[in-house]
């Protein structure tokens, strides 16, 4: 079954409403090795999407993200608000003028949003930093949707991959934004930035069931 413009709303809102939920979690992850405001940032910026999308439903996918990325960068201040609105942007752009999203829209729009991401902030796999979540969530969406996974199966095995991610970024020392500040001292610390892609993707994932 594909993905129409109303079934992607539902998986934003279903993204917001876990931003909401983990918002002092993200607090606090930040408050460890940034400035404290990743949780809400990201709640504000998700709530300004949820707003926009009330006000009027966009025809396809693609611009029901584009919505997405030009609230975003213009609500979320910090690192994390223009590189998450460039990512739902390049996704938006990937998918064009399609009316319904498969498997392989979805694993292609994640790849854009992944390219978009590391075109803007120049982080490699391994600084800390959320492209640690979407690299492997990438990857893992790719490799189900060849495997004949419907677009369900491909965000879960993105989600999945981006916990592992995110979990892996503990032991690392922070080598991009602000917790880079702190040099080896944000070692110890899951980036709150991996932690919010995996929250998110795994907010998706069970909403596209
Ligand atoms: P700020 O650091 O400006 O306070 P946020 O706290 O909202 O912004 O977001 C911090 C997150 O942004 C980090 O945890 C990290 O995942 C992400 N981030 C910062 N710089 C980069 C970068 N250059 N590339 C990718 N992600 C980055
Ligand atoms: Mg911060």
């Amino acid at each position: 079954m594909g993905c129409n413009a109303e079934r992607v709303a539902e998986v934003l809102r279903a993204g917001g409403a876990t931003v909401a939920e983990h918002k002092a979690e993200l607090i606090e992850l930040d408050r460890a090795i940034g400035d404290a405001d990743h949780g809400e940032n990201l709640d504000r910026g998700f709530a300004a999407v949820l707003t926009a999308l009330d006000g009027g439903l966009p025809e396809t996918p693609g611009a029901v993200l584009k919505v997405a990325a030009t609230t975003l960068i213009s609500k979320v201040g910090g690192a994390a608000g223009p590189l998450y609105g460039t990512a739902f942007l390049r996704a938006a752009t990937k998918l064009g003028d399609a009316s319904e999203l498969d498997a392989a829209a979805v694993a292609a729009g994640l790849r854009a949003a992944l390219d978009g991401v590391v075109a803007r902030g120049k982080a490699e796999v391994g600084d800390a930093t959320m492209v640690d979540a979407l690299a492997p969530a990438v990857d893992a969406a790719e490799r189900a949707q060849s495997d004949g996974g419907d677009p369900a199966a491909v965000l879960a095995a993105a989600a999945d991959a981006a916990k592992e991610g995110a979990d892996s970024t503990v032991p690392l020392t922070a080598r991009k934004g602000r917790a880079s500040y702190l040099g080896e001292r944000s070692v110890g610390h899951a980036d709150p930035g991996a932690t919010s892609t995996a929250l998110l993707l795994r907010a998706f994932a069970e909403s596209a069931r």
